[in-house]
């Protein structure tokens, strides 16, 4: 099979593959990329195998940075674009099920294609447009077969994360899995305990985050592997509603795990709790916990001024959004409008400060001051009271008299 046309990315890292194959080297696009052309869908990163090592990629190019010289990477920047340029390799034994002990730079395509992972993800592209297919992927990508390449068992065995690459790439490209494969990770699932949860992760948050989310999570709970990622081990009946949830893929990342947390019933403190154990980065820790509440309020309620304002613009958006999730039509055009028409968008919109206030009722410093601003703040949300400096003071001065501050 032949390439009818390169894309504007392929033609884009030509040069590179010409000055390899002038020089007497052999050079190929590989991996995700030829999978998703082949499917007719975006690619994101163009990479390149070649026969050249390393040193032989940066004698040939004026500019390159080593990303991952010991795995043979190296990356070609062009005046348009970087390419990373890997040089064809072969692992060998995987002592800790997570990383080869050492990484060997060969000559042949035909070993570098036998250690990747999928039958699909195991196409060349020559610089012709010929598609080197040495393991029936083009046949797979025709059935919509995810199938590993050679014994599925060894090779989870040698690398567990690729049992949750498997579900990943269930889940965004809708194929299934051969038999055989689905077997061996369902034999092979506890590995998972072995790799490092950053890694899981990463390829936990694009299974959420496919177009074919439930048959990705189906296969997740059914093999088990759900067991082995951090505090999902009684999760296995919530896992399969959140799986059940109709709409379309999920946008963003925070939105994943905050329909992921409210489908397990989690709180906020479990949430952080839960979070940290996946290393979540605190940012987004912090968003997910201020939008799980928020949703669950939203489901039974309009926005009201406070919930809004709490939340800022954005996040109530993205919860606004994950309405679709529960049968219920999104209205962002009106957040939007609610946002804007919010008598203040922070503190610092109040027209009366904190160090205002201190001079004007000219007490001792202390918690009244905060105490004061807040109490202001949330009555002009709520749109109880002007914000003007004449009105806040007059609240103020009633508020701490009643108060006793
Ligand atoms: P994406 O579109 O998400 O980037 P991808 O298939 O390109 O998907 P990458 O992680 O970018 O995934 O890896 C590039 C290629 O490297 C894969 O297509 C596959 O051939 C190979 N590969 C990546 N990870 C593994 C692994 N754990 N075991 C074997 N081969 C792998
Ligand atoms: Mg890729």
């Amino acid at each position: 099979m032949k390439l009818e046309a390169f894309p504007l990315e392929f033609q884009g890292a030509m040069p590179i593959l010409r000055k390899l194959q002038n020089a007497g080297y052999e050079a190929y696009y590989v991996g995700g990329s030829v999978r998703d052309i082949l499917l007719n869908k975006p690619i994101h990163d163009v990479d390149i195998a070649t026969s050249a090592f390393p040193a032989e990629v940066k004698e040939l190019f004026h500019r390159t940075i080593d990303v991952g010289i010991d795995h043979g990477t190296v990356m070609v920047l062009t005046k348009e674009a970087t390419y990373e340029v890997t040089t064809f390799r072969t692992e060998s034994t995987y002592q800790d099920y997570r990383r080869p002990d050492h990484v060997e730079f060969v000559r042949s395509l035909k070993e570098d294609l036998k250690r990747r992972d999928f039958t699909i993800n195991a196409l060349a592209v020559g610089i012709d447009g010929t598609v080197i297919d040495l393991f029936d992927g083009l046949e797979d990508l025709r059935n919509k077969v995810l199938r590993a390449v050679g014994n599925p068992y060894e090779r989870f065995h040698e690398d567990a994360l690729r049992m949750m690459r498997a579900l990943r790439f269930v889940s965004h490209l809708g194929f299934t899995l051969e038999p055989d494969t689905f077997e061996a990770i369902q034999e092979y699932h506890s590995l998972l305990a072995k790799i490092s949860v950053e890694r899981i992760n990463v390829e936990f948050v694009k299974l959420m985050m496919g177009s074919f989310r439930e048959a990705g999570l189906r296969s997740f709970v059914e093999s088990e592997c759900y067991i082995y990622c951090p505090g999902l081990r009684d999760y296995g009946e919530a896992l399969l509603n959140f799986a059940e949830l109709r709409g379309p893929a999920i946008p963003t990342e925070r939105q994943a795990w905050t329909l992921l947390m409210t489908m397990l019933n989690m709180e906020a403190k479990d949430i952080r709790h839960f979070m940290k154990e996946w290393k979540c980065s605190n940012q987004l820790i912090r968003e997910v916990t201020e939008m799980v509440p928020a949703l669950n309020f939203r489901l039974e309620h309009e926005w009201d001024n406070w919930t809004l304002y709490q939340l800022g613009r954005e996040l109530a958006l993205s919860v606004e959004y994950l309405l679709y999730y529960f049968d219920r039509e999104p209205n962002l055009p009106k957040v939007r409008l609610l946002y804007q028409y919010l008598p203040i968008n922070s503190l610092k919109d109040l027209e009366l400060k904190g160090n205002e206030v201190m001079e004007h009722f000219d007490y001792p410093r202390g918690p009244w001051i905060s105490k004061t601003l807040s109490t202001l703040e949330k009555e002009v949300v709520e749109g109880r009271l002007e914000n003007s400096k004449e009105a806040l003071l007059d609240f103020a001065q009633d508020f701490l008299e009643k108060e006793r501050l």
